[in-house]
């Protein structure tokens, strides 16, 4: 059926209010705003001409600027600074500047803190802040300065013109059924036609993916490697560590053989950011951050920090982590992309907000040299890649483009040689690297004996309070989704997922941070009948190069088990063995990401669902 949508012309489109664009925007209304004081104080000569009926706009999933806003974090400010000098007295919302800072490397039992702290994780100088509190702010200041901001609308398509220049994006459309049909509400989505479009998405975008698709963007890179934090809020009863302290772990609760950490950032209030980050990358098929988060609180010595508190927030993200050697190209007819999207996160330091950040104030530099030119032409807007390249963000990555590999054995080994990088400048040779989900082995050859996966969860137990279930850790985050519309959680073949369970006991019952995917109780029967009369097995190839097989439409239910009928919500297919709750899901895209077969997408639901944080 074909729906007729509006068409809304502007001259700038951002999509995704994160750090990236929000300073992408500012800028640029900022550089535009001087740009027409001057001509109109007679100041500028020549060729030139105001530019004050501009249509900035911006789009964002999330129900408001910042819902989606998830991180550690502490903010390097190099960025921020040269964004808005004042930016302190203009009211930034931070949590504390960091005077005090460790790392601890803990076994079972014990915690050694290290004797000095190792230069890349030496956050002197930095602040700890709410990724989500500094987005409100810095929406706020792009509203003041004009930028039109529009929350709960999702991009879910790019838009070409014949010669594949981009020229806008699709938003979403809304009130349909989980059948795919039009419900009385129905809204078709609108067609933001732009002169330039940037995309800021974050991790795993939606539609830089397509851009890779068509574009092609990521050819002759490395394929993009990810890990995924998750992160609790906790109300402690007293200040036991102070705002804007930082303290880092390594080892317990993950092997040595695994790549990761946790943190600790005092905040505000009696409050500490508990966090983990695990590595996508790595071969265990039972990975589960949730699980080791609430392991890492159990330590003795955390257990001590964190005494009597309670948990009052939490979530989960997925972190582009392949660094430069993943950078796509970023600047193509009609469009640049600026932050994670563009692979900017420095992984050896965990930051990438205030790269991101700079990223946007150069892609705003370009526009407005383009503006001023009348000239958004390919070769203007290409110039943003060149700018990249002369700039801090190109030092910082490039220095550290080997980090990622030299840890592929896990950080015993991995971090001498890290360390002896940074003293000394040898860099282990580039190498090329396979996606994350063609890295995950069979379950039997991690875990010969099937207790050890029981075992896993050991020493957890949940009290309600400081120690919660995933459930109730979903319910924290604040997510919503209107649950009458198409699962937003896309999967591909449903048969797929007995091959999973018997090879890889489906991991994503596992990773996801929400439990959003559950198996039935008589799994394992329910299993051997299936693999008994399907022609799939072991050996059915796992796809590559995100190239996803087929990609089912709400309401495409052709070719699920027939001898059944859908019984759960969210649910695409008959007789779906694998149990969908999408409503929980906290957009960390691990599914799209980790899936051994690449059989879930992720895509963006109605605008406005998803988590609504307030302190991540
Ligand atoms: C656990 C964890 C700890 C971290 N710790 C630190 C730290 O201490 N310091 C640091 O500097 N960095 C840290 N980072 C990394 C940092 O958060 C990111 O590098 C940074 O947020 C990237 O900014 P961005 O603007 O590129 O994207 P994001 O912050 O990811 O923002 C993207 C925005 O786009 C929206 N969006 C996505 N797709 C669409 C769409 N199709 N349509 C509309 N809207 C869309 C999203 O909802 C979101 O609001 C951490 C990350 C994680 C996950
Ligand atoms: S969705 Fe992917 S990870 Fe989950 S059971 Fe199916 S194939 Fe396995
Ligand atoms: S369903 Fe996927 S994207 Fe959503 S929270 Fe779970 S793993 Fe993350």
């Amino acid at each position: 059926m074909e729906i007729e949508r509006e068409q809304m012309e502007v001259d700038v489109l951002f999509v995704g209010a994160g750090p990236g664009n929000l300073s992408a925007a500012l800028h640029l209304m900022n550089l535009l705003n001087a740009h027409n004081q001057a001509v109109e104080k007679g100041l500028k000569h020549g060729d030139i001409f105001p530019l004050d009926e501009m249509m900035i706009v911006m789009i964002e999933k999330g129900s408001e600027v910042g819902a989606h806003g998830f991180s550690g974090a502490v903010l390097d400010p190099v960025a921020v600074k040269e964004l808005m000098p004042d930016w302190l007295e203009q009211g930034c919302p931070v949590e504390g500047e960091v005077e005090d800072d460790a790392v601890v490397f803990l076994t079972a039992n014990r915690a050694m803190k290290l004797p000095i702290t190792p230069p890349p994780l030496d956050n002197h100088g930095m602040y700890v802040i709410s990724l989500a509190r500094f987005c409100r702010w810095l929406g706020e200041k792009c509203e003041e300065a004009g930028v039109q901001i529009f929350p709960g609308f999702p991009g879910v398509k790019v838009l070409f013109d014949e010669d594949q220049r981009v020229i806008g994006v699709r938003t979403g459309d809304k009130g349909m059924d989980p059948d795919g049909n039009l419900k009385e509400n129905f809204e078709p989505g609108i067609d933001l036609v732009a002169k330039v479009t940037v995309f800021g998405e974050g991790p795993r975008g939606h539609l830089t993916t397509e851009l890779e698709r068509e574009l092609g963007i990521q050819k002759g890179k490395n394929p993009q490697t990810y890990e995924m934090g998750v992160k609790e809020i906790v109300e402690l009863p007293e200040a036991r560590v102070a705002p804007g302290q930082v303290i880092h772990t390594m080892g317990y609760p993950l092997s040595l053989q695994s790549v990761g950490g946790g943190f600790l950032y005092g905040m505000t209030g009696n409050r500490v950011a508990v966090g983990l980050v695990v590595d996508l990358h790595g071969q265990d098929p039972c990975i589960d951050a949730h699980r080791d988060l609430q392991k890492l609180k159990a330590h003795p010595w955390v257990a001590e920090l964190l005494e009597g508190g309670k948990v009052v927030q939490y979530g989960g993200k997925a972190l582009a982590a392949g660094g430069f050697l993943a950078m796509p190209r970023i600047a193509f007819d009609g469009g640049m992309i600026v932050g994670d999207a563009a692979s900017m996160l420095d992984g050896m330091r965990l930051k990438g907000i205030h790269t991101a950040m700079k990223a946007g104030m150069l892609a705003a530099e370009t526009l407005f040299e383009g503006l001023v030119k009348n000239d958004l032409s390919a070769s203007q807007i290409e110039t943003y890649q060149t700018r990249v390249r002369r700039s801090y963000i190109h030092e910082e990555l490039y220095k550290v483009r080997n980090f990622h590999s030299a840890l592929d054995n896990g950080m015993a080994t991995g971090m001498f040689k890290v360390g002896f990088q940074y003293l000394f400048g040898l860099m282990n040779k580039d190498k090329t690297v396979s996606e994350d989900h063609l890295r995950t082995v069979e379950i039997s050859k991690m875990y010969p004996d099937d207790s050890h996966i029981d075992q896993l969860s050991d020493g957890i137990k949940y009290d309600g309070e400081l120690f919660l279930d995933k459930l109730t850790d979903a319910y924290l985050s604040g997510t919503l989704h209107e649950e009458k519309q198409p699962s937003h959680l896309r999967l591909s073949n449903p048969d797929q997922c007995a091959v999973c369970w018997r090879l890889y006991r489906a991991p994503c019952t596992r990773f996801c941070p929400v439990e959003v995917y559950q198996m039935p109780e008589d799994v394992d029967e329910q299993v051997e009948k299936r693999l008994a009369g399907l022609s799939i097995g072991p050996d059915t190839p796992r796809h590559g190069n995100l190239s996803k097989a087929f990609v089912p439409a709400p309401g495409e239910h052709d070719r699920g088990v027939k001898d059944g009928a859908p019984s759960v919500p969210g649910q695409q297919w008959p007789n779906q063995l694998l149990h969908i709750n999408f409503t929980n899901c906290v957009h960390c895209k691990t599914c799209d990401i980790k899936c051994p077969y690449l059989n879930l997408t992720w895509t963006p639901p109605e605008g406005g669902g998803g988590p609504n944080y307030t302190m991540t």
